[in-house]
């Protein structure tokens, strides 16, 4: 098969979940019981070379079968199209499955089918990144801004940013590439850690991590917030006489909050120094983020997880809603989208600490992170991406922190790619591990029938 007529020949799907829920790991006010997942896919090629794009949605567990049958649903516009071309040009892959004249009925852009156009989109960039030889970030980094701005959809987000203020942006950008990234390989891109604070854990727990996290070189932690305000109160007092005061503490509620009850509850943990309040609040109520953000300052006010699209966060950037933009990789539509969001919150001035953890959120959105030091904001002043000690050995290229620092992947692709014991282990319900818990829940409940 000649290298310039291959094409995609299958979207092989997976639903993948761990059984997180069982240890606390990742839990919160919001969410007390997450089993970490996966709607994962992997494109195969006709070209002979065995180079595989790999992607993946993340869940907490009931649902990723749904999330998993939206990719199915997204097929039909990846099979059979011509691999140079979608490497080339994963735009038009992005703006084909955006623009699906049945499907988009189901969003538009946001929710569940908004996702899978993520995870589907995130492979072809893992795909042309692989076949470049780079890791996406680097692959990003030294395109020229005309490409990247050719990859940016600006439809409903141009009365923010045009494509001329992005070409700008990234124009002005150009002479400190080779500059930033000499500094990015050595010292890597900050990160902080919220490992200690997950809300299951008991006090004695959360100061050891705590204490942890300080000696292994992180400059911020983040604990989670909202259940109990007495708890919440000891919490972060335990947390401050553990890290000292130098490490900034975050705090997040996961949207626990109506826009009165953040304030006040903020308000009651400010003696702590909080440095800034994660969702807060609904993540579609924007102007309650910038109410909130008003009355809470100086604690900042930051969100993205669940915000749906580069129009959300337009909104919010121009509401004056938020002191840091936190984008995750797996949520909205993909590399794509994500440039946009980067340009938007470059252009607003705002900084983007990204949300991660979960399954795989760390190994892709480092990417992104490092391409925007690189090439967009050229600075890592106040910016700092999360980092969550889980599950990172199931990925065959996982996450590497040095120093509080995540070290800059050099391996070609997305480092989205899950090792294929892992994925034969943890798929839903058949995997070994899923079929031996079923048999042993079954034999209990014989026993006590
Ligand atoms: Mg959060």
């Amino acid at each position: 098969m000649s290298a310039t007529s291959s094409r995609i020949t299958g979207v092989h799907t997976y639903d993948i979940r761990f059984p997180t829920s069982r240890e606390h790991d990742g839990s919160d006010a919001m969410n007390p019981d997450p089993d970490y997942s996966a709607a994962y896919l992997v494109l195969r090629t006709d070209a002979g070379d065995g180079v595989e794009g790999h992607g993946f949605t993340f869940t907490i567990g009931r649902g990723n079968d749904v999330q998993v049958a939206a990719i199915d649903a997204l097929r039909r516009h990846v099979v059979g199209r011509r691999v140079e071309e979608v490497c080339g040009d994963p735009g038009s892959l992005h703006r084909d499955l955006v623009g699906d004249s049945q499907l988009r009925w189901l969003g538009p852009e946001k929710g569940v089918m908004h996702m899978a156009i993520g995870a589907v989109v995130n492979a072809v960039w893992d795909l042309a990144a692989k076949r470049a030889g780079k890791p996406l970030w680097k692959l990003l980094a030294d395109a020229s801004p005309e490409w990247l701005v050719s990859q940016v959809d600006f439809r409903y987000i141009d009365d923010a940013i045009s494509p001329d203020d992005a070409l700008a942006l990234l124009r002005a950008r150009a002479d400190g590439r080779v500059e930033g990234e000499r500094v990015l390989l050595e010292r890597g891109y900050p990160a902080y850690t919220t490992s200690p604070g997950w809300l299951g854990y008991a006090d004695d727990k959360l100061v050891r991590l705590a204490r942890e996290a300080v000696g292994q070189g992180f400059g911020q932690i983040k604990l989670k917030v909202g259940a109990d305000l007495a708890d919440d109160v000891r919490r972060c007092r335990l947390a401050r006489e553990a890290v000292g005061p130098g490490v900034r503490i975050a705090i997040d509620a996961n949207q626990r909050w109506g826009v009165r009850e953040a304030v006040e509850w903020v308000g009651a943990l400010a003696e702590s120094d909080p440095y800034w309040i994660e969702e807060p609040t609904s993540p579609d109520d924007i102007l309650g983020h910038a109410a909130i953000r008003r009355a809470v300052a100086p604690v900042k006010v930051a969100t993205g997880e669940h915000a749906h699209n580069r129009i959300v966060f337009k909104q919010l950037l121009q509401a004056e809603a938020i002191d840091v933009l936190q984008i995750d990789a797996a949520r909205v539509g993909g590399v794509n989208e994500n440039l946009a969001i980067l340009l938007l919150a470059a252009k607003f001035g705002v900084p983007v600490c990204p949300h991660a953890g979960g399954v795989g959120l760390c190994e892709l959105v480092q990417h992104l992170s490092m391409f925007d030091f690189v090439a967009v904001s050229g600075t890592t002043r106040d910016r700092v991406i999360e980092y969550v000690d889980h599950l990172h050995g199931h990925f065959v290229d996982p996450v590497r922190i040095r120093d509080g620092h995540y070290t800059a992947p050099t391996a070609p692709g997305f480092s989205a790619a899950m090792r294929p014991e892992a994925i034969a282990t943890y798929t839903y319900p058949g995997g070994a591990f899923w079929a031996a818990d079923l048999a042993t829940r079954q034999e209990q409940q014989g026993m006590t029938a």
